[in-house]
């Protein structure tokens, strides 16, 4: 074993190594990881802290429930924690590595099987390693008339962590944590549970109603380290027979803002099943490198992104949204969109009018079934793999829209960093999403990224604002926001389920 491996907490190396021993038993000598060659794809961060402070220490890739059972009871005999991932392409939030160094990653690629879609019940049970592309093909060569909902880094990610990390995709289904149904879970002290009508012998419901019976528990395991999912069921969206993919669009934010109401009040209604609004720049930033724009100092100024927008012929705040049903519906449903929007001076653009655009497809294909890989462009923007998603929870109200914007725009312009930003509507509230992208090869840039994500936090949370989600630097700063009586409760939750603290210490800012 190497000498620079970074060992669990607590962990001699001999004490270290009978554990890989008795892993390896289990799963196979390959099969447990400990080179630091082969660690390094599971080290690899992209969010702006140093790359030791998540160095795993092991990685263990079972291939079935009895595996991960076995593991679990293992790692509480040789007190070695596990990081559960499931495709482990978590970019921007801490990707595969753990949220503390010397964590073991147990990978649950190799357990990626579809166990059942049902065309009737629009429903999928599917083990962990599963991705949204897998899932996506076995659908299209059955030739069954659904549609999965994914997020925006679809074909290669999958819908067990994106779920779990409380993921959003964009057609019906698209807010993920509403969509699931029924888990299969390790608990730490290696028992197996059924949540919901999966305890019921022979039933067959699991799928098909969330509750159960007594509290529920499913969202205990999510954004959580209180288990190990090892099956999920989902909830597809039955593909409509017609779709109509349109967009709003303004030059002003006094309008955009207007418009948020709109489509609060569009999906409250049920005409709208999914809604965005992104500002320009984000688009742009998928596809043109950051110098080709702007080669002055501090962040891309309004006016460049106004003259961007001229030229382009396209508006500063784009709203995308997609109408799903019969060809007279959606002729009845897209009436009542554009007289909704007209107070608000947007121009209401459908396919045929914006023309062939790469944005607008994207967005189109992320609605109605169809994954692409072109939003990573946006890593090729500014260069040099730094990423940072900051995500706050906002109601979908104008003022809260014009809020959110000042703060966050002018935060990172302090430092330094363009807006790329947008808001997903879901109804009574928004996700305002905003990519910090950074050079992580240079060690300035880097800290003031840190820096930048940090103030961000605090001017939100002085603001009443706190995100839904983060990475992995900034777990327990979250944490801390939400509360002390909510810290207490989750700790005394973790203690109750797992004493000896083995999944996931620090996931959600949860320690023992
Ligand atoms: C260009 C781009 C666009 C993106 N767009 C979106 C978007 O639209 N929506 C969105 O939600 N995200 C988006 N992301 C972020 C991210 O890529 C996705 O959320 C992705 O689904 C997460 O990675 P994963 O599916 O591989 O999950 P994983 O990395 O496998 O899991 C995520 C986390 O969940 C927990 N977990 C995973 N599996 C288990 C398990 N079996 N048991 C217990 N806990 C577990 C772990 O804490 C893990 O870190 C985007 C990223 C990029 C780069």
């Amino acid at each position: 074993m190497n000498d620079s491996i970074i060992l669990p907490e607590g962990l001699t190396k001999t004490a270290f190594a009978k554990a890989v021993e008795a892993f390896r038993g289990v799963v196979g000598a390959d099969n447990v990881i400990v080179d630091l060659d082969r660690l390094v794809p599971y080290a690899k961060i992209m969010i702006p802290e140093d790359e030791k402070l998540h160095q795993p220490s092991a990685v263990i890739i079972p291939l079935s429930v009895e595996h991960v059972q076995s593991v679990v009871s293992l790692a509480n005999q040789y007190k070695t924690p596990l990081w559960p991932i499931s495709t482990g392409r978590n970019f921007g939030y801490g990707s595969a590595a753990p949220a503390t160094a010397g964590q073991i990653v147990l990978d649950l690629r190799r357990m990626n099987k579809i166990i059942d879609v049902d065309p009737e019940m629009c429903t999928a049970l599917v083990e962990p390693g599963v991705t949204y592309e897998q899932l996506r093909n076995y659908i299209e060569e059955r030739k069954l008339p659904l549609w999965i909902s994914f997020p925006s880094s679809g074909p290669i990610v999958g819908p067990v962590g994106n779920t779990l990390d409380r993921g959003v995709g964009y057609n019906r289904c698209g807010e993920h944590a509403a969509n699931f149904c029924g888990l299969e879970v390790v608990l730490p002290n290696g028992e197996l549970v059924r949540t919901a009508m999966g305890g019921v012998k022979g039933g067959s419901a699991w799928q098909a109603y969330r509750w159960g019976y007594g509290p529920w528990v499913d969202g205990l395991f999510a954004q959580s380290n209180l288990g190990i999912v090892t099956k999920m069921g989902l909830w597809l969206m039955r593909k409509p027979s017609a779709s109509k993919t349109f967009t709003a669009v303004w030059n002003d934010l006094e309008g955009a803002a207007k418009g948020v109401n709109v489509l609060r009040n569009l999906r409250l209604n049920n005409v709208l099943e999914n809604s965005l609004l992104g500002h320009l720049l984000y688009g742009v930033a998928c596809d043109v490198p950051r110098n080709a724009l702007y080669k002055g100092p501090g962040a891309i100024p309004d006016e460049v992104v106004a003259e961007i927008a001229k030229k382009a012929g396209a508006g500063i705040w784009n709203s995308l949204a997609t109408l799903y049903g019969t060809e007279e519906q959606i002729a009845v449903n897209f009436k009542i969109v554009k007289e909704a929007f007209a107070p608000t001076g947007a121009i209401v653009l459908s396919e045929e009018e914006v023309g062939p655009n790469p944005v607008f497809q994207h967005w189109k294909g992320n609605m109605t079934g169809r994954p692409d890989l072109s939003e990573f462009g946006i890593y090729n923007f500014r260069g040099g793999g730094g990423s940072a998603w900051f995500a706050p929870l906002a109601p979908a109200r104008s003022e809260d829209f014009k809020k959110q914007v000042e703060l966050v725009k002018t935060t990172l312009a302090e430092f330094g960093f363009d807006y790329l930003g947008g808001f997903l509507i879901g109804g009574r509230h928004m996700e305002h999403v905003c990519e910090l992208a950074f050079d992580r090869t240079d060690p300035e840039e880097m800290q003031r990224a840190y820096l930048c994500y940090d103030k961000l936090l605090q001017v939100n949370a002085a603001a009443g604002y706190a995100v839904y989600r983060t990475n992995t630097a900034f777990m327990n700063k979250v944490a801390d926001i939400y509360g002390p009586a909510q810290k207490n409760l989750n700790r005394t939750l973790k203690r109750a389920l797992d004493p000896n603290g083995i999944i996931a210490p620090g996931k959600s800012g949860i320690f023992v």
